[in-house]
């Protein structure tokens, strides 16, 4: 199984007139069903709906989602970045499936953290040092995978140890697809 045929369309979703966001879609040949429990396993923050048989994914803000012949990402800034994303997605596809014989499938539904579950773990003294105007802003942004726990730094400091270790393991942080 290997994507080298799609047809690539990239477009501003007609529900968003004048949004100045844009969406990709690649319609596939091949069914790559075989390789959503691989990328289940390996894309940390995704989401596999075995049932609906696709897998979602958020990264940089952007919506992703993979279906039996259909790879698409939403809510990116310009054409150009939506067409090379998606084409980031294909190859991380098709990487993914060279490399099953090293990867244990996952057939599991992970949920995300809610923005108040991480809002609880933060130091929540909206200090702005992470560039955002509070601390609820940063929760939203970091359950929609545009920040990370790093941009926060009096995380790390020794009174808040505690907290950061938890909040590691709530908050699965999304891999570069380069
Ligand atoms: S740097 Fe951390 S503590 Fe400061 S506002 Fe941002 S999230 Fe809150």
């Amino acid at each position: 199984m290997k994507i080298d045929k799609y047809d690539l369309e990239v477009f501003t979703p007609p529900c968003e007139p004048g949004a100045e966001r844009f969406s990709a879609l690649a319609r596939l040949t091949i069914d790559i069903s075989e390789a959503l429990p691989y990328l289940n396993a390996t894309l940390r923050g995704a989401v596999y709906h075995l049932r609906a048989n696709a897998l979602t994914w958020k990264k940089g803000g952007h919506n992703i989602a993979f279906h039996a012949y259909e790879i698409a990402t939403s809510n990116v800034e310009d054409r150009e970045g939506a067409e090379k994303e998606l084409k980031g997605l294909i190859d991380l596809v098709n990487r993914t499936w060279e490399r099953r014989d090293e990867i244990t499938p996952s057939y599991e539904t992970r949920q995300r953290p809610t923005p108040m579950a991480v809002y609880q773990l933060l130091p929540r003294t909206n200090c702005k040092r992470c560039g955002e105007p509070t601390c609820w802003t940063f929760a939203l942004k970091l359950v929609a995978s545009q920040k990370k726990i790093t941009d926060c730094p009096p995380l790390f400091e020794k009174q808040f140890n505690e907290k950061l270790s938890e909040l590691q393991s709530l908050v699965i942080e999304a891999p570069s697809i380069g």
